[in-house]
């Protein structure tokens, strides 16, 4: 029996934990700091904790096809309605609710490169074709030294696609766009091409969010993770806000429970938890920092919760850390050969990390 042919699929899944590293090098899994994930140093709150505990007495019932008390939170957090917010298995779940509800076969979608890859992925399930805007290429220029992300470079490769997907900020460059760069590329697209802005990282940076953009208009929707900054990557919980034009169409493209029951609670819990988001941001900017003064290598202004660094040979440099005990994100995978990223970690954890790279950087380059 043929399959489908998703064999460039399976990079993405390549991403690996400290057992299997520790496996591999025949060592004690203590002995790693893992940073090539962009997870929460802190873990997650002690409420959200607290909720999955009591949560687990009730997983032999179904969890509600709605979490209405979930979405009626981030409702009001966001000041739209409840319709608008779209839960899902992690942001990546939400990515697919939209391309579900946005392609027919074969309608293209445009995508950064490089960037996060399950952009293009979750199209090509929903049987859609990709095109890509290079942020590497400023526009007038040949290339771009600093990853500056403008409207112009996405327009620029604008040809009619279904969904442009904007990442502000940026996974792995760390740039953000501005609301009115995000507004050009809504009024320059077509009426019925959606423009989606990825805030997975958006906790991490001062600028507004794009859902105050929903108020005015129909051609914008916003994703949003609990996977960062409310530590809970592993319950795989995130959310799109959606037009309000959109109303009824949730309820067409959801699995028949769109998020398990203890991720519904642990989200709800971690919403009332301001105090850790905000401890989890201030270190954030702390260890940001430090990499960017600390480090003897080329750095890019970063409002997310890692940096991006010029190392030269990203897979060498990235092999010797992961044997001194860090481990980093190789971005050959995302088409940067010569860069790793480097996740914010505790203060520690941080300078663990600038330690080794400052080792390795001295010996590999
Ligand atoms: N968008 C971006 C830019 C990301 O980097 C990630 C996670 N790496 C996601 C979305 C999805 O995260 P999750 O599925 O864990 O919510």
């Amino acid at each position: 029996m043929e399959l489908r042919d998703l064999s460039d699929h399976v990079e993405y899944r390549a991403g690996r934990g400290i057992e299997e590293v520790a496996r591999e090098l025949g060592r004690d899994p203590e002995e790693f700091v893992k940073l090539s994930s962009n997870e929460n140093p802190h873990g997650p709150s002690p409420k959200a904790e607290a909720a999955i505990r009591d949560a687990a007495s009730e997983v032999h019932r179904y969890p509600k096809a709605v979490h209405s008390d979930l979405t009626d939170a981030l409702a009001s957090k966001w000041g739209v309605t409840g319709e608008q917010v779209w839960v899902a298995n992690g942001g990546d779940g939400a990515l697919d609710y939209v391309a579900r509800a946005m392609l027919d076969p074969g309608d293209r979608v445009l995508v950064p490169t490089p960037g996060f890859t399950y952009y293009g992925m979750s199209a090509r399930f929903h049987h859609g074709d990709v095109a890509e805007y290079d942020i590497r290429v400023a526009p007038g220029t040949d290339d771009s030294e600093d990853f500056a992300l403008t409207a112009d470079t996405v327009l620029d490769a604008y040809d009619g696609e279904r969904v442009v997907y904007l990442t502000s900020p940026h996974n792995p460059t760390g740039d953000r766009f501005t609301l009115d760069a995000v507004e050009r590329v809504g009024d320059e697209t077509d009426d019925d091409t959606l423009v989606v802005v990825d805030e997975a990282y958006g906790e991490f940076t001062d600028a507004p969010s794009a859902v105050s953009l929903l108020d005015e208009r129909d051609d914008v929707a916003v994703l949003r993770t609990f996977s960062k900054a409310y530590g809970l990557a592993g319950i795989r919980l995130g959310y799109a806000v959606t037009p309000s034009a959109w109303a009824d169409a949730y309820a067409r493209v959801q699995t028949p429970f769109a998020a398990s029951a203890i991720a519904c609670r642990a989200g709800l819990a971690a919403l009332e938890d301001d105090e850790h988001v905000d401890q989890t941001v201030e270190t954030v900017a702390w260890s940001r920092q430090y990499v960017h003064d600390e480090l003897d290598a080329r750095t890019y202004e970063s409002h997310a919760n890692f940096v991006l660094v010029e190392v030269g040979d990203a897979t060498a440099v990235a092999e010797a850390a992961k044997r001194a005990g860090v481990l980093l994100r190789d971005c050959s995978s995302f088409g940067l050969p010569e860069h790793v990223r480097v996740t914010c970690g505790t203060r520690e954890e941080t300078k663990r990390a600038v330690e080794v790279l400052t080792e390795v950087l001295d010996e590999v380059v």
